[in-house]
């Protein structure tokens, strides 16, 4: 995994807005974690979800600390639906640069849709040629 060669908890920006450091909208706060709203915003009430404990990637996080994060993800999400009135939203966690991570802490994105909101993926679906699907899976599995 390509790590992003930048901070330490000490000069995180995340680390900072847990810590008081710096402000933000805050939505909810726990012992484990700080939501708060996402300072630009893919749509009305776009938030952050954010673990305190200083994390670069997802795929550093022990089990017990992703599964003290997540839990509260239901809730957050139903609550943000009915606070900006959207039937849904994409919950996402981008892990290393090349996946668009910005901010090395690890965060969920929780991002509000609408029908024709313009937002959305570039989700060009391919297909594996024979054989190929079988060889991904013996090698992701080897990797388990
Ligand atoms: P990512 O690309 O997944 O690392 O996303 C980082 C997100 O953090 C972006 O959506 C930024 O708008 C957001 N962000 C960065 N700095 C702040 C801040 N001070 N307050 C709130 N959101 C922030």
């Amino acid at each position: 995994m390509r790590r992003i060669p930048v901070s330490t908890a000490s000069d995180c920006v995340f680390c900072k807005i847990v810590a008081g450091q710096i402000p933000c909208l805050r939505l909810f706060e726990n012992d484990d974690l700080l939501a708060f709203l996402d300072i630009g915003p893919l749509a009305e009430g776009h938030a952050l979800v954010v673990p305190k404990k200083h994390c670069e990637l997802l795929t550093d996080m022990s089990e017990a600390d992703i599964e003290a994060v997540s839990r509260h993800l239901p809730r957050l999400v139903r609550a943000i639906c009915h606070g900006v009135g959207v039937d849904g939203c994409n919950v996402l966690v981008n892990v290393g640069k090349v996946a668009s991570q910005e901010v090395p802490h690890v965060h969920w994105h929780i991002i509000p849709r609408k029908p024709a909101d313009g937002l959305g993926y570039r989700w060009n679906a391919s297909r594996y040629p024979a054989g190929r699907g079988e060889e991904v899976v013996r090698r992701i599995a080897a990797a388990l």
